[in-house]
């Protein structure tokens, strides 16, 4: 890190590890909080995570370094792992990383080279376990009235938002950056944040949380769809119950029209539904989707039929209505007018809707961040940064962040997402360009390091790291990685 005093502002220090390059007073943080002026030395003001793992810790992290002989177990100890929390950045870019740290793993010398990177290029993907409608793909997803992302296309069960990119972070107004990059840093740092979506709901996010969908919580995800569930359930009901709607938004099933009702033999009740006949027992567009039964707008069940068919259905014929999550449930029998009438549901009717709440896991929110790790990051690793690229792409190289594993992206680049959930609290920060810090870590075999490229002349051991007077180190007592409470 660069440190410079001038004449135009004495006793103030000029941090270069990003473009704004702030004047800090004595005793004062930078724009982004991650740097302070302490007694006319600039330094970065968050630990830097070094990760010690125990067994209890859990086995997923990449192992460092290990002084012992392994005895058997999966999870290696002691081993140690250098993360790029609170490392520093990197700026100009074709600086050396922060970090560059080797070690003895199995007798094979390795290095991991740690920086936190500056992310324009990023953003975040948001599945939520919920039918309920958000709103309408590719609608506007606002936080704080400001436009920070759209709704995408949906997946089983859970509905689907990509928030950030550089079309918010710096495409829009300067406020419009500014709060896409708060609402990215909170959603990535596990906090909850609420969106609102145009022409749909509002939704409470946090990683790892339930959703919460214009102010209800959201306890479970769908079993599956109208059609599954008439499957996984058919000879619960079979012989209990003459008919049975499983009401969805994406596919309502039948009973007695559906595969699974005629291989049991179950007889035509005279039943007729509104909405497009799919196949056999499978309807789509019951009625608009909505937060009622099953993503569906309907709060009466009965509204998505049509008149029963006189010539099948008699009077005392029984049916069960019922969500994809079991939360709405109604017991119907037809009265001499082949009106469905609701009735009090009979015990075992009653288990089998309870035996669908059993089947749902709970709804929650998943957070994963997306970045690419551009050219110049690279440069940090590298003078010649393609090599890395390569060196990722051929597995020589393992990416992490804050030591938590990785999905890179085939094709070109370096494009990642990581699960925030399994990665140390506070992981995430922001500088004012608008941009994202996160961390990111590629661990490779010393001499691998050497052939791409590599800043060898920066290389150092594990211990001066560990005890570095400018390296400040933070026990971590929460079980890493994992999700965080
Ligand atoms: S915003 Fe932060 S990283 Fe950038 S120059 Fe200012 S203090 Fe340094």
């Amino acid at each position: 890190m660069v440190m410079e005093t001038t004449s135009a502002a004495i006793d103030k220090i000029r941090c270069d590890a990003c473009p704004v390059m702030c004047y800090i007073k004595p005793g004062a943080a930078g724009a982004c909080d991650r740097y302070a002026n302490h007694e006319g030395k600039l330094v970065r003001v968050d630990p830097h995570v070094i990760l010690e793992r125990t067994v209890s810790h859990g086995g997923k992290l990449v192992p460092f370094s290990r002084t012992e002989d392994w005895d058997g177990k999966i999870v290696h100890e002691p081993s140690t792992f250098v993360t790029a929390i609170g490392a520093g950045t990197t700026y100009p870019d074709y600086k050396p990383a922060p970090f560059i740290v080797s070690a003895e793993v199995d007798g094979v010398d390795m290095v991991t080279v740690v920086t936190e990177g500056i992310f324009s290029y990023c953003g975040i993907k948001v599945k939520i376990d919920t039918d309920r409608y958000l709103g309408p793909e590719t609608a506007t997803v606002r936080a704080q009235g400001e436009a920070v992302g759209h709704v995408t296309t949906s997946e089983y069960g859970s509905q689907m938002l990509s928030l950030g990119g550089v079309h918010h972070l710096t495409g829009g107004s300067k406020k419009e950056g500014r709060v896409t990059c708060d609402t990215l840093m909170d959603l990535a740092n596990c906090k909850a944040v609420e969106l609102t979506i145009d022409g749909g709901a509002s939704v409470v996010v946090q990683a790892g949380q339930p959703p919460i969908v214009n102010g209800v919580k959201e306890e479970r995800m769908r079993v599956g769809c109208g059609s599954a569930t008439i499957g996984m359930f058919a000879k619960q009901w079979h012989g209990k119950v003459d008919e049975v709607v499983v009401v969805d938004d994406h596919i309502t099933g039948v009973l007695s029209e559906h595969q699974a009702g005629k291989l049991l033999d179950i007889a035509d009740t005279g039943i007729k539904m509104k909405g497009r006949r799919s196949t056999p027992g499978r309807y789509f567009q019951v009625a608009d989707p909505g937060t009622g039964w099953g993503g569906t707008n309907i709060s009466d069940p009965l509204a998505i039929l049509g008149p029963f068919d006189a010539k099948e259905a008699k009077a005392g014929l029984t049916m069960l209505m019922v969500s994809t999550t079991g939360e709405h449930s109604s017991y119907y029998v037809l009265d001499e007018a082949l009106k469905p009438v609701e009735t009090e549901m009979p015990a075992d009717l009653k288990f089998s809707v309870e035996r669908i709440q059993e089947n749902c896991e709970p709804a929650l929110c998943t957070v994963l961040f997306m970045a690419g790790a551009g050219g110049s990051l690279r440069a940090g690793v590298t003078d010649n940064p393609v090599r890395l690229t390569r060196s990722v792409k051929d597995a020589l190289t393992r990416v992490t962040s804050g030591g938590a594993p990785v999905y890179v992206w085939p094709g070109g680049g370096i494009t990642y997402m990581v699960d925030v959930t399994q990665m140390p609290a506070g992981a995430f920060g922001y500088v004012p360009t608008p941009a994202l810090v996160a961390p990111i870590e590629f661990t490779m075999k010393l001499s691998d390091y050497a052939a791409l490229g590599g800043h060898m002349d920066y290389v150092k051991p594990l211990s001066e790291v560990q005890g570095g007077d400018d390296v400040r180190q933070l026990p971590w007592q929460n079980p890493i990685p994992g999700p965080r409470a």
